[in-house]
């Protein structure tokens, strides 16, 4: 049975720095709900001397309630490199929560759910990626199995600059197909594709872009590389998450949608009051596993904690430092996009 902490008044004085960040996003009954929660999880956090990652697409009460860095896959992965925190508790997938491990070993790493998957994860297997022939690139969106497999990591933020940094003609490019020809077209490798797909981005389509067009006359359509290269060439922008980020900081006004997971916007609104974001309804059941009860729960419990062989971490290791040891990407900002 659930309890529901009170909203106490220490806990309104506690937490009305938070509320003046959410309450163009979150209705007050909600955060008199959310709060008491918000409250004891930070209390817990100074006390176990954890930090909390919370990736972009997260609920905005933990994007910007509890989340100690927030960012794309790329940033928390440095985030969670650098940490001398004792926990690393990862608000966000499984395979996130395994990087953190797998650059981190000497961490207690915590997930509050470990059902949060990924359809792109989920789509490969390391016996898929033995033998391949060319040299493998992963999406970090994968387990360490595989990342213990290829040749190097990348995220959506960097997959051009790792592809080309191999210095070779040909790649296996896995496992977000869409991503991959999203590559290929920016680059003179020849990029194979494997067959997996974000159940969150393939959803969108040309057409609907086109109604977003009708409807809000002058929109800026910023879409995520995991969309088909059909919607991609039909937005202004693409970019990560944190590419879009910092598309929004250019000095601009008016309408604007992010193609992506549908809490990005509601994450990113406050920062922007010049803007006027239009909303999508397309959420990622396994981001969405991962609430504040189970946030606490798991500060609490010390639970569910990421481990990993040995042997396994250090072969994924390297896949994954190869990445790292790359520049951090420019600002999008000064990408041509599509
Ligand atoms: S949004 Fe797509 S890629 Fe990201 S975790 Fe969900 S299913 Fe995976």
């Amino acid at each position: 049975m659930t309890t529901v902490l009170p909203f106490t008044p220490e806990v309104a004085r506690e937490t009305e720095p938070l509320w003046e960040r959410l309450k163009t996003v979150v209705p007050r009954f909600e955060w008199e709900m959310k709060a008491p929660l918000v409250a004891a999880i930070n209390r817990l956090k100074r006390e176990r001397r954890a930090v909390i990652l919370g990736h972009n697409y997260m609920v905005p009460e933990i994007f910007h309630g509890i989340s100690d860095f927030t960012g794309d896959s790329l940033e928390l992965a440095r985030r969670a490199r650098d940490t001398d925190a004792a926990i690393i508790l990862f608000c966000g997938v499984h395979f996130m929560a395994e990087t953190a491990k797998i650059l981190n070993p000497g961490r207690t790493v915590l997930i509050p759910d470990l059902e949060a998957g990924c359809s792109l994860s989920e789509s490969i297997t390391a016996e898929d990626v033995r033998h391949p022939g060319v040299p493998v690139v992963a999406y970090v969106n994968t387990p360490a199995a595989i990342k213990a497999e290829v040749d190097v990591c990348c995220t959506s933020a960097n997959a051009v600059q790792v592809v080309e940094s191999l210095g070779v003609d040909e790649v296996l490019f896995l496992p977000d197909e869409y991503l991959a020809r999203n590559v290929a077209r920016k680059t003179k490798v020849k990029v194979t594709a494997w067959k997996g797909r974000c159940i969150v981005h393939e959803q969108f389509t040309v057409e609907m872009l086109e109604s977003y067009r009708a409807q809000f006359p002058g929109i800026e359509i910023l879409a995520h590389p995991e969309c088909s290269p059909e919607v991609c060439a039909a937005a202004d922008f693409v970019g990560s998450t944190k590419g879009m980020i910092d598309r929004l900081d250019r000095p601009k006004s008016g309408r604007v949608i992010l193609i992506t997971e549908c809490s990005m916007a509601d994450n990113v609104q406050g920062a922007h009051p010049e803007l006027e974001f239009v909303k999508t309804c397309t959420l990622c059941p396994h981001m969405k596993r991962i609430t504040l009860e189970k946030v606490l729960a798991s500060l609490t419990d010390l639970k569910h904690e990421i481990l990993l062989e040995e042997g396994l971490r250090l072969r994924a290791l390297r896949s994954v430092e190869r990445m790292l040891a790359l520049p951090v990407p420019a600002r999008a900002d000064a990408d041509p996009g599509e």
